[in-house]
C-alpha cells in the first residue's frame, strides 16, 4: 500500500507544471485567495458574468492539490442536509438552496461536457445505508418521497450486495467525479480564458484599503512577492480559514482518510454494484464508498484526528493508524475483498462548522467574502458557493447574492485548547461506541456516555 499525502487521484491525473508565483504588484477587479474548487469555480463564474473582468487567483501551493484534488469524488446535492437547512433557515430558504444544489450537480456535468474535460462525471444516486441496528433510520428525516426516497433492505442490497447492509435512503440527484481531473481541468480552462493564476503565492494578509476620498475602496492581498489590489476579494482557503481573526472560532479542522483498492471489477460485478452509486453508512463518524471508472473501490472514513488551530499537513494528510482502521472497516463492509490489495491511502483536512453547513461571511470593509465550513461535503456545494461569491464580488443583487447561507447568525466553536481536547475525547468515544455497535455490543459505560453527549447538547460535531 502506498501512503501518499497527495492521493492517488492527483498522481493519476498527472499534476500540471506549477505556475510562477506573484512577483509584482497587480491591479484586478476580483482577487481570489485559494485555488481549490471554491476559488476556481468563483473565478469561472466571475469570468462568465463579466468576460472583461480582471480576475487574479493566488494559490499558496498548486491549484487542486488540496482536498479539491484528492477527495472521495461524491458530487452531492444538499437534499440530505434538508432537515439541517430547514432548522437553520426555515422551509423556503432551505428549499431554495437544495433546489439550486441539484442545479450545481448538473452544471458540473454540463461544464465538463461543454469544456471537454473528462473528469469521469457519472450521475448516480447517493445512498445512506444502515450497517448496524444503531444506524437504522439514519437520514430518514430527509425522506420526502421525491428527492430523497426510503429503501428497504432488499432494495438497498440490490444496489450493492454488502452482507452488512440493512435499509437506507437514496438522494436521487447526485454524481461522482475524478476530483483531480476536475480541478486541473478547471485551472486549465481558466488560464485559457485569461484568468491570472499565481501558484506558490501564500497570501499573508488581506486588508481593506479605503483609497482616496474620490476613489472607491479596495481589497489588498499581500504575498511575499507582491500585492494584488482589487475592487473585491474572495477567500476560499477551506481548513485554513481559521487563520482569519474573524473566523477563528467559526470552525474546527479534523481529517478524513481514504483507502483505494487495486482494480477489482469482478468483486464489483459480484456485488451488483454497477450503477456507480455513492454510498455512506449511517455512522456519525461516517464511512463513504464508491466505485471508480477503472474498477476500484474507494473507501473513506471521517474519523481522523483534530488539527490544532488551522494547521494542516502531517497526520492530517497521512495517518497510518487511521488508514489501518479504515482498511479494517472496508473489509467488514466488503468481506469479498479478502486477499485483494489496497493500492493507495491518503487523507486531508476537513473544515467542520458547528452547524455542519457551509457559510459565506462578509470580511474586510464589506468588500471581501469567505466561504468555509463544508464539513466534508464541499464538492457540489463549492460550485453553489461560487455562484454566491461571484455575485457578491460583482455587486449583483440576484438570488445567489441573497441565499440564506450568506452571513448566517454566527455559531462559535469552543476556544482552544478546549476545542481540540474536548472534540478529540468525544470523537474517540464515538468511534469506540460505533465500532462496538457494529459488532453487536456496547462500548464501556464512559465511552457510551461521552458518545451520547453531543446529541444531548445539540452539537453537530461530526458527519
Ligand atoms: C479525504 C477527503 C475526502 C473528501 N471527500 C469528499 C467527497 O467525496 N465529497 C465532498 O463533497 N467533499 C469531500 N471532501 C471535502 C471537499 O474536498 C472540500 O469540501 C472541497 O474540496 C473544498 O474546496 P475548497 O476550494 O473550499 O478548499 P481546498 O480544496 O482545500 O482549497 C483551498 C486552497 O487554498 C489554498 N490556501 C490555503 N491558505 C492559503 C493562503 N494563505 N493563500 C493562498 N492560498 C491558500 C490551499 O493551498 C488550497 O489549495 C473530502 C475532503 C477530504 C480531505
Amino acid at each position: 500500500m502506498i501512503h501518499d499525502a497527495h492521493g492517488w487521484w492527483i498522481a493519476d491525473a498527472g499534476a500540471p507544471a506549477p505556475l510562477p508565483a506573484l512577483a509584482e504588484d497587480v491591479d484586478a477587479d476580483v482577487v481570489i485567495v485559494g485555488g481549490g474548487y471554491t476559488g476556481l469555480w468563483t473565478a469561472w463564474e466571475v469570468a462568465e458574468a463579466e468576460p472583461n473582468a480582471r480576475v487574479v487567483v493566488l494559490e499558496a501551493d498548486r491549484c487542486g492539490v488540496g482536498p479539491s484534488g484528492r477527495n472521495g469524488g461524491f458530487l452531492s446535492s444538499l437534499w440530505l442536509y434538508g432537515p439541517l437547512l430547514r432548522e437553520q433557515y426555515g422551509e423556503t430558504q432551505a428549499r431554495e438552496l437544495c433546489e439550486a444544489s441539484v442545479g450545481s450537480v448538473r452544471a458540473v456535468g454540463a461544464w465538463c461536457e461543454a469544456q471537454e474535460v473528462d473528469a469521469w462525471y457519472r450521475e448516480a444516486p447517493h445512498l445512506v445505508v444502515s450497517c448496524a441496528p444503531a444506524q437504522d433510520g439514519a437520514s430518514a428525516d430527509a425522506v420526502d418521497g421525491r428527492e430523497v426516497v426510503a429503501l428497504t433492505p432488499a432494495e438497498t442490497r440490490a444496489v450493492c450486495g454488502s452482507p452488512v447492509f440493512r435499509g437506507g435512503v437514496a438522494a436521487r440527484s447526485g454524481a461522482t467525479i475524478h476530483p483531480a481531473r476536475l480541478a486541473f481541468g478547471l485551472r486549465e480552462r481558466l488560464l485559457g480564458r485569461g484568468v491570472r493564476i499565481f501558484e506558490g503565492s501564500p497570501v499573508r494578509a488581506l486588508r481593506s484599503d479605503r483609497g482616496h476620498p474620490d476613489a472607491p475602496g479596495a481589497v489588498v492581498a499581500e504575498t511575499a512577492g507582491g500585492r494584488v489590489r482589487a475592487a473585491a476579494g474572495v477567500v476560499a482557503v477551506n481548513g485554513a480559514s481559521g487563520r482569519l481573526r474573524r473566523l477563528r472560532n467559526r470552525l474546527t479542522v479534523s481529517s478524513s482518510h481514504i483507502v483505494l483498492t487495486e482494480p477489482v471489477p469482478d468483486v464489483i460485478e459480484a456485488l451488483g454494484w454497477t450503477g456507480g452509486e455513492a454510498i455512506t453508512d449511517g455512522r456519525a463518524l461516517l464511512h463513504y464508498f464508491r466505485t471508480t471508472r477503472d474498477g476500484r473501490i474507494l473507501f473513506g472514513w471521517g474519523g481522523g484526528r483534530m488539527a490544532v488551530g488551522a494547521r494542516t499537513g502531517g497526520r492530517m494528510d497521512v495517518d497510518p493508524g487511521v488508514v489501518e482502521e479504515t482498511r479494517r472497516s472496508l473489509h467488514r463492509i466488503f468481506p469479498a475483498l479478502a486477499g485483494r490489495r489496497i493500492a493507495h491511502a491518503w487523507g486531508g483536512p476537513i473544515d467542520v462548522s458547528p452547524t455542519h453547513l457551509p457559510a459565506i461571511v462578509t470580511l474586510t470593509g464589506g468588500r471581501a467574502w469567505a466561504a468555509f465550513g463544508y464539513t466534508g461535503n464541499g464538492v457540489g456545494p463549492s460550485h453553489l458557493a461560487a455562484r454566491s461569491l461571484a455575485s457578491l464580488a460583482l455587486g449583483r443583487r440576484d438570488a445567489p447574492a441573497r441565499w440564506a447561507w450568506i452571513d448566517p447568525p454566527p455559531k462559535a466553536v469552543p476556544p482552544e485548547p478546549l476545542r481540540v481536547a474536548g472534540a478529540t475525547v468525544l470523537r474517540a468515544a464515538l468511534a469506540r461506541s460505533e465500532s462496538a455497535a457494529e459488532a453487536g455490543g456496547r462500548a464501556d459505560p464512559v465511552s457510551e456516555a461521552l458518545a451520547a453527549l453531543p446529541e444531548k447538547l445539540g452539537l453537530h460535531i461530526v458527519r
